[in-house]
């Protein structure tokens, strides 16, 4: 096969190990700079442009879209679509991921365990959300940050509003959210391919972070999800779409709660922390589901 992997830099570890399974297997592999990549929108006959090149003969394209490049790194998958190579996440299920009040309400809709989750958007009806999300301590999260990057915890209600305030004053889109303390910091991430969870990890954070994103300097070992978090993060996926993801969750008393599912996970710290050959089972799931044309969703 011949596979296009959207991507701004190389050399990551993701990147590379893509790279290497799909070549293991024969296939050939080219890394495309999503912001380098134009296109023209004909009827009938899209075409994508690359370097003076025009992209042709792919059957699959491996979008890993960088959150600050969401909006052209869809465009150009969209086009990848149009022109029907097999995306191995659509367009439609990435845009809904990157947005996590969306992604929410798709999870509440399907009846995923979620930790309760608040918002508005009049200032004045801070004091309302925040009861509703069962009062202090609550965590405020910025509707698209990433890596644990504005995700704050408020222990009491007055910091709580004050942090809503300051978020507010940024004019970014904010929720609160219970906070989840008998998690104890750490989280999971499952890696769900093709609807079946391949690989899972639980991440801690580093002293007493209650964040355990590996980017704030949290640590990773290998996990073994009981059958009920196996189903929820397998639901998960198929809610927002995701042929390939990772889903965060965490141990609550009354079972496990989504907070996230990512739509590029990285590969280095669960492959680290497993032994697994994940990207591999990535670029196998490609080669059983390419397909012309085979882009389900119409956004
Ligand atoms: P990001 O998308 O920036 O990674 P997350 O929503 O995943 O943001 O939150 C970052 C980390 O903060 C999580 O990995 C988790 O450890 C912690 N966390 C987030 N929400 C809660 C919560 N409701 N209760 C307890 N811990 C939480
Ligand atoms: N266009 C989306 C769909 O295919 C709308 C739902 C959503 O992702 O929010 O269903």
């Amino acid at each position: 096969m011949k596979i296009a992997m959207m991507a701004r830099n190389p050399d990551l570890y993701s990147h590379k190990r893509l790279k290497e399974a799909a070549e293991e297997r024969g296939h050939e592999f080219h890394i495309i700079n999503t912001l380098s990549c134009y296109m023209n929108i004909a009827s009938r006959r899209p075409e994508m442009y690359y370097n003076g090149e025009k992209l042709e003969g792919f059957d699959a394209v491996i979008p890993r879209i960088g959150s600050s490049i969401t909006f052209y790194g869809l465009a150009v998958l969209r086009q990848f679509e149009m022109m029907g190579v097999y995306p191995l996440n659509e367009s439609v299920a990435i845009g809904r991921s990157r947005d996590k009040l969306r992604s929410m309400q798709l999870l509440a809709r399907d009846g995923i365990g979620l930790p309760v989750t608040t918002f508005a958007h009049d200032p004045k009806q801070t004091k309302e959300v925040l009861k509703l999300a069962g009062g202090a301590p609550v965590v405020i999260k910025l509707l698209e940050g990433t890596q644990g990057i504005g995700v704050v915890l408020a222990d009491t209600d007055r910091s709580a509003i004050s942090v809503v305030e300051a978020f507010r004053g940024a004019k970014v889109n904010i929720l609160l959210q219970e906070f989840i303390k008998e998690s104890g910091g750490t989280d999971i991430r499952a890696i769900v391919v093709g609807g079946k969870v391949i690989a899972a990890m639980k991440r801690t954070g580093a002293g007493d972070d209650f964040r355990s994103n590996l980017h704030r300097g949290g640590s990773a070992k290998l996990i073994k999800l009981s059958p009920e978090e196996r189903l929820t993060a397998s639901r998960a996926a198929k809610s927002m779409g995701l042929n390939v993801c990772g889903v965060d969750m965490l141990r609550a008393n009354h079972g496990p709660v989504v907070m996230e599912v990512n739509s590029s996970p990285g590969l280095e710290g669960v492959e680290k922390a497993t032994g697994l050959d994940v990207a591999g089972k990535i670029i196998e799931y490609i080669e059983k589901s390419a397909k012309p044309y085979a882009t389900k969703t119409k956004g």
